[in-house]
């Protein structure tokens, strides 16, 4: 049961239709809101999912609803473009639709900590053995990473862009930034807002940081895997 302060009713599916240019919906999460207990309550991904990612969502329409011309692009093309859009709607993309496609493969990328499998899988096993020695080694350089972003930020794993040589590796980026623009393909990402765990773990981020681990869908990382890898 949701404590009575958050007022969520789960988001119902949506009928067929685009759902990757304007109007953007708000996507439904795609697991019940206690799914992922005990290392993210029902409570927090109620406020993350309905109250912060909804408010993305609405401030990127309001933002490109005057731009009738960007109406087709899709998000990663704004978001890959974002430094050529006018200087009046470029932020707002940065910020907004960054907030949209950072939340959408953050919410879609966990499962319940009780399913399987507990750690990579397939092509992404062989490349995360090859990038890093194994899961411990990924974990390791992960939660460094992760604790190295001050303020509100994401880490990801990526595949491609600048000095990659085509491999994996682990960058983090501010606000709601992504490494879209760097031509980076995301696989996996964290996000570090205190929004994110606050109500669940206050001031203990490292907690929340190695819980989330329970959390990876990685058969869904792994078809990220596949799919970076053939953009590479
Ligand atoms: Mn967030």
């Amino acid at each position: 049961m949701l404590p009575p302060r958050c007022d969520c009713t789960q988001t119902p599916p949506l009928p067929t239709q685009r759902t990757d240019r304007f109007p953007f919906p708000l996507l439904p999460l795609p697991y019940a809101y206690d799914a992922l207990c005990p290392a993210l309550s029902g409570e927090t991904l109620c406020f993350h999912h309905d109250k912060h990612l909804k408010t993305y969502v609405d401030n990127l329409n309001d933002a490109l609803r005057p731009w009738p011309r960007y109406h087709n692009w899709p998000l990663e093309r704004l978001l890959r473009s974002a430094r050529a859009l006018p200087p009046e709607l470029r932020a707002k993309i940065i910020n907004n639709g960054g907030g949209v496609y950072n939340h959408n493969l953050y919410f879609a990328g966990m499962k319940s900590p009780a399913e399987e499998p507990l750690g990579p899988v397939g092509a992404l096993k062989a490349a995360i053995e090859q990038a890093f020695g194994g899961y411990e080694g990924f974990q390791s350089a992960f939660t460094e990473s992760a604790s190295e972003v001050f303020g509100s930020g994401w880490t990801w794993l990526v595949c491609g862009g600048e000095a990659s040589g085509g491999g994996l590796r682990i960058l983090n980026t501010s606000n709601q930034d992504t490494p879209l623009a760097a031509g980076a393909c995301p696989i996996l990402l964290l996000d570090l807002w205190e929004h994110a765990y606050y109500l669940d773990y206050q001031n203990r981020r490292k907690d929340y940081v190695k819980n989330w681990f329970s959390l990876i869908s990685w058969e869904r990382a792994n078809n990220r895997y596949l799919l970076c890898c053939s953009q590479c």
